[in-house]
């Protein structure tokens, strides 16, 4: 069996700051066994991962982090164990992609409109194969327009703010159909982070089960014991593996290493037992 496992991790495909093999190159050292790369809306970093975690023995799992939506909220899937050049995947990923290039676009158009240098702000972003808001939140912060990331979303890009812009997403069904068509085992992201009520909660989990939905994410760093409760509490109740992970985009947040122990609530499955792995140790 693993020890430590980590499901959700960012790479500099999209908003993390590591290259692909520096991400694995730090999870080796924290003795990761079992990785997936899951950035947002993009497998391209997928097969650097791949060959920096057999040069360390560590076992890799490709994936993605597709954003979509679910009656007018942005709900997020990591899909593992996709098939990184499957074509309709790699369709979708393209589409939203072209979407965020708009998007980011239309923020450094605002920015400038409030009196920031925008076309330099967004510049880090369009560099990446998946342009974010992190990208941008990074450059308000290095440009002295914000003290962190936090404050950068919070004053200049979350809605209300003088760069917010909405985001298109597909919804949700079509993203996990489009993940499980590619081989993937779809996994609602960290269900803690969703402002919806319980039953809210309760209504999107039988949609992404109906659209075939295999997991939830129950270990993940960041989660309280009660949001751990809550979630294992959803996983039981609909019959949805457990997944783990960090979400790890940065080193400089040490609250959220990489690397998790592989340990699930009680009655719920492991995520592994989905993935193809062999019995016993890799
Ligand atoms: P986007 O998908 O372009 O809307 O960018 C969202 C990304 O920004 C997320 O994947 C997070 O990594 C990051 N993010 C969103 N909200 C915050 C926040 N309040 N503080 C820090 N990072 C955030
Ligand atoms: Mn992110
Ligand atoms: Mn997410
Ligand atoms: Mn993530």
């Amino acid at each position: 069996m693993f020890l430590r496992v980590d499901l959700h991790t960012h790479s500099d495909c999209s908003d993390g700051v590591l290259t692909p093999a520096a991400l694995v190159e730090r999870a080796a050292a924290r003795q990761v066994e079992l990785l997936a790369l899951t950035d947002h809306d993009t497998v391209v970093g997928c097969d650097a991962a791949r060959s920096a975690c057999a040069v360390h023995s560590i076992r890799f799992i490709p994936g993605v982090e597709l954003s979509c939506e679910w009656r007018g909220r942005e709900i997020h899937i990591v899909a593992l164990n996709v098939d990184d050049r499957d074509p309709g995947l790699q369709r979708h990923c393209a589409e939203v992609l072209a979407r965020r290039r708009i998007r980011i676009a239309q923020i450094a158009h605002r920015l400038s409109a409030a009196g920031l240098a925008g076309d330099d702000l967004v510049r880090p972003a369009l560099a990446a194969a998946a342009p974010t808001r992190a990208h941008v939140a990074r450059a308000l912060c290095a440009s002295g327009a914000a003290t962190t990331m936090q404050r950068a979303f919070d004053t200049w890009l979350k809605r209300g703010r003088p760069g917010f812009v909405a985001a298109q997403w597909s919804d949700l069904a079509t993203a996990v159909k489009c993940a499980t068509a590619a081989g993937a085992v779809a996994i609602l992201a960290h269900p803690h982070r969703y402002q919806v009520s319980n039953g809210g909660l309760r209504e999107l989990l039988a949609d992404f089960k109906s659209a075939g939905g295999i997991g939830i994410e129950v270990s993940l760093s960041g989660m309280s014991p009660r949001d751990a409760d809550r979630a294992a509490a959803l996983a039981r109740r609909f019959n949805l593996a457990g997944s783990i992970g960090s979400d790890f985009h940065e080193p400089d947040l040490p609250w959220r290493p990489l690397g998790r122990f592989a340990k699930l609530p009680d009655g719920v499955t492991p995520i592994m037992a989905h993935l193809g792995l062999d019995t016993g140790r890799s």
